[in-house]
Formats: C-alpha cells, structure tokens, sequence
C-alpha cells in the first residue's frame, strides 16, 4: 500500500497481451523471422507476470499471439492452470489494418483455432495487436461474431491509437459483441493511456486516485500488462524509433513492484467475468419490469 493512500476496493477487468518483448508492430519486429531473430524472453516474462498475478490475487484475460503459442504451448497451458482466461492477439502481431478484410478474416480465424487447440479452453475474445482496429480496420470487428468471438477489447479511445470520441466504457457494437475499451485519463490533448509508460510514470498518487474511481465506478474498463513490462533484464531495441523506444522502456526498473502497490486492493478479474457480471445485473433489472409489464 503507498502509505496516505486508502484503499479504493472494487473491481476491474485485468487484461494481458502475451507476447515477446520485442514483438513491435513494424518491420523488423512483427514477421515471422523476428522470432528467430532476437531472443527469446517469453518463458521468463510470463513466470513474472504469472506470479504478480499470484500475489495479487488476480485473474486476466491474456490475449495470447497464435505464433507464440506454437513456440511456447507448455506456458500457455500453465497460464490456463493458474485460473486465467485466453483471448486472441492474433494470429501474429502484424496491425489488423495492414491486412485486407479477407486476410483479417483468415488470420483471425486461423489464430483462435491454433489458440484453442493449443490451450484446450474457448477464445471468446480479440484484441487487435497495437489496437489496430483503426484507419482502415475501422468497421473490422463486424467480422468478429461471425468468426465466434463475443467481446473486443481493440478500439482505444485515444488519438494516433484509435480515436478520442470513441466511447470510454463498455458498450455493446452489435447484438452479441462487447467492446472493452482500455482505460484512458485526461481531457483533450492531455489525455493519456493508463497503461504502458503513463502507468510506469506518472505519480502513484494520481494513479491511484484514477484507479480507485475506475473500480468503485466498476467501470468494466481493462488494465493492461506485457509480460515483458516485468523483465528488467531484456535487452535494448537497436532499431527501434525514438518513440518506440519511449513507449517500450521508460519506467521499467520497479515496475512489478509499483504495480504491486497500484493494483494493491482492486479486485481484478478476467474480461469474461467482467461481462457476465454485468449482463447478469441487466437481466435482473429486467425481471421487474418484465412482472410489471403482465401484471
Ligand atoms: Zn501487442
């Protein structure tokens, strides 16, 4: 606990993207030769986040890549066995909109088919890798019921990685498909993720606060963790950009430990839950009006 601070309680959804701490959405970093080519750190990030997971008491819903999984099914199975739900990152981490539709289409059908073989459990969930469900992936999640999948997670609604008037809650974009969008604080131009380099930098204080009135909202938007946000051993990105590099590595020495401190009281809970959750207060907000309505 960060003394001064009281602990908010309350729930939110926990969501991790599974993936290699080198895996950025553009050359060289997101073809299949990539996986070869820098080392492999995923065993070891995942065991970090396995076990803040653990010491916090939290289950997520990991949004696991499909290549991955075929490198490494022995973690995905053990992720599955400490309590955690599966959802689909892809089938790599290539952007959604660098592929035509029925390439988006193929790749996402092909992905959760490997996820759910390789895992043995149900992919209800997407998350596009970079939330590429933007330009022109835009109107993409339309493809996702039909491709089996109940909820996305992949329109943030943010400038450069989605768009600032998306809607900043859970709602439904079709019969049968909820969008979870992740958490952003700010108004403007000063709005920012609550994940990534703001989550690693900005004073706990503030966080904390924006957290605490997230989950007693139980506003059903998802935290977000990389495994390899908890390595503090990964090596430097030679060839990635200036902003790249920014977004990568800023804040990570302590980072496990500040989220130890951030997270600390939250109950957090894979996105499914989250849903069914809600979808069981709708329904027995309905009941009354349903007995009113024939009596
Ligand atoms: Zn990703």
């Amino acid at each position: 606990m960060i003394p001064g601070i009281a602990n908010p309680g309350g729930t939110l959804p926990l969501s991790l993207d599974w993936e290699d701490w080198f895996q950025l959405c553009c050359p060289p970093f997101d073809g299949p030769e990539a996986l070869d080519r820098f080392e492999d750190r995923l065993e070891l990030a995942t065991d970090l986040a396995l076990q803040l997971c653990d010491d916090l008491g939290a289950k997520a819903t990991w949004f696991c890549l499909a290549d991955q999984a075929q490198r490494h099914p022995e973690r995905l199975r053990r992720i599955v066995a400490n309590g955690h739900r599966i959802g689909l990152h892809g089938l790599t981490h290539q952007r959604a909109f660098s592929q035509d539709l029925a390439a988006f289409r193929q790749s996402v059908a092909r992905g959760k088919a490997v996820i759910e073989d390789l895992s043995g459990t149900l992919v209800q969930g997407y998350r596009a890798p970079e939330w590429s469900l933007r330009a022109g992936a835009v109107e993409y999640w339309r493809e996702l019921p039909g491709l089996g999948f109940t909820f996305d997670s992949s329109r943030a609604p943010l400038k450069v990685l989605g768009d600032p008037c998306w809607s900043r809650r859970p709602h439904r974009l079709m019969a049968g498909l909820w969008e979870l969008p992740p958490p952003v604080m700010g108004l403007g131009p000063l709005t920012v993720p609550l994940w990534g380099w703001a989550m690693r930098l900005l004073p706990k204080w503030l966080l904390r606060a924006e957290l605490g009135a997230l989950a007693k909202e139980n506003a059903g938007t998802p935290l977000v963790l990389h495994p390899w946000e908890l390595d503090q051993g990964q090596p430097l990105l030679p060839e990635a950009s200036l902003g790249h590099r920014f977004a990568h590595r800023a804040g990570l020495p302590g980072y496990g430990s500040r989220l130890q401190q951030l997270w600390a009281g939250l109950a957090l809970v894979p996105l499914e839950a989250w849903i069914e959750g809600r979808e069981r207060a709708e329904a027995a907000e309905l009941v009354p009006v349903l007995r009113a309505a024939h009596s």
